[in-house]
């Protein structure tokens, strides 16, 4: 049997930030990782360290947003530092571009309602019209109204960051347990035990980060974490010089000159395969904001599942009924790496989370808790 101070179940983008941050902060902790087998979503996004669309109608989610942007340089700058490994941030502002005139408008009316629900918290943002977008971004399609923009937005490159999460924490201490999948656990107050063939773990508090596996996980620790999985597909271009000088929402380039056009939604349950009809969408759109895109090949495509709770919103939680055990949920984990890592980690180190993360709780599911 081995003693931890904390079990953390899943090794994706979120059970990583939040391992390396309760590693950091001097508790022993083991990750418990399915591995490769599973839908990991944390391998095939998109990359975007993206703020300004994060919240409306739920302001709790902006501020955390931006708490994770702002946390973003600080641990870029210490994994790059530790590891060796760059994660290729880059916070220059983001733009969302607009399709004709409605979409703009839309577009407008939804960042005017972040701004008024931001209160004293404070939002900024801007649209730009055609001709400004114009100057910033060669070759832009005629069918381009004009954009969002916010300065908190950015990119980076989210595998660089998965490795060197998981580099940190091996070099901090931290045990990676791979291959392993928890199916079942003893849970009791502060007294977690997790037992695979031939070894048993044990430690006063677990974090279940374990993506869609926390829908099954949850309730074996009096929690509830009712995700599902949401199709997003993605195309990549050959490289090509660099162009845009900042992340256009659907569309980036990364650091190695290639740029990425996606993403879709689509509900299909836990089908990974690739649809040409969306990829067409995919591709058509991208044309249209840059018509010079239809020369370049298409390299590499794929499809990945996001971890989707039922509003859109993070799901953070501690049990009451086993305390200790905590979950943590989202669709956005490149984003809210810096969160997790320095925010969230140091919560569940501390015992507790913050007040300020209990409208994320899943209570707001729980029909007969609001009740
Ligand atoms: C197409 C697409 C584009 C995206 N674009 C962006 C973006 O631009 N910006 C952004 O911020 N986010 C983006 N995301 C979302 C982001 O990738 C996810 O929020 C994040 O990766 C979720 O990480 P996770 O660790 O929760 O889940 P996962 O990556 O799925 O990892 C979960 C881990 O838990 C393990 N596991 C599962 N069940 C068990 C079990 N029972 N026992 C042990 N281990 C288990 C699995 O092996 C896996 O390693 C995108 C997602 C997709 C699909």
């Amino acid at each position: 049997m081995t003693q931890f101070d904390a079990i953390v179940i899943g090794g994706g983008l979120v059970g990583a930030a939040i391992g390396y941050g309760l590693v950091r902060d001097g508790l022993r902790v083991a990750i418990v990782d399915e591995g490769d087998i599973a839908f990991r979503a944390s391998r095939g996004n998109f990359g975007l360290v993206w703020v300004q669309s994060k919240g409306l109608g739920a302001p709790h989610y902006q501020r955390w947003t931006r708490l994770s942007a702002e946390e973003w340089p600080a641990l870029a700058a210490e994994l790059g530092e530790r590891t060796g490994i760059s994660v290729g941030l880059e916070q220059p502002g983001g733009l969302q571009l607009c399709l004709g005139e409605e979409e703009l408008e839309k577009r407008r009316a939804m960042m005017e309602q972040m701004r008024r629900e931001a209160g004293n918290f404070g939002f900024e943002y801007r649209m730009l019209d055609r001709s400004e977008l114009a100057g910033i971004l060669p070759g832009l399609g005629a069918s381009v109204a004009g954009a969002s923009w916010t300065p908190y937005d950015g990119h980076a490159n989210s595998l660089n960051l998965l490795h060197a999460l998981h580099k940190g924490f091996g070099e901090r201490g931290g045990t990676y347990l791979p291959g392993r999948t928890v199916i079942e656990a003893h849970a009791a107050p502060h007294d977690f035990r997790v037992e695979f063939a031939g070894e048993t773990i044990v430690a006063p508090k677990i974090v279940l980060a374990a993506g869609l596996g926390n829908a099954k996980l949850a309730p074996l620790f009096g929690l509830l974490a009712p995700v599902r999985p949401q199709r997003g597909q993605i195309l990549v271009t050959e490289r090509t010089n660099r162009i845009w000088p900042l992340p256009l929402g659907s569309l980036r380039q990364t650091q190695e000159g290639t740029i990425m056009l996606g993403s879709s939604e689509e509900d299909v349950g836990f089908d990974t395969g690739q649809k040409p009809e969306i990829m067409r969408n995919i591709a058509r759109r991208a044309v249209l904001c840059f018509p010079w895109i239809a020369e370049l090949q298409i390299v590499r495509a794929w499809a990945a599942l996001r971890v989707m709770p039922p509003d859109g919103l993070p799901i953070y939680d501690e049990s009451e009924e086993f305390p200790g055990a905590f979950t943590a949920n989202c669709h956005s984990g490149v984003t809210l790496a810096g969160a997790h890592a320095n925010a969230f980690a140091p919560m569940v180190a501390a015992g507790a989370l913050d007040p300020m993360m209990m409208p994320f709780s899943a209570k707001r599911f729980d029909v007969s808790a609001a009740a």
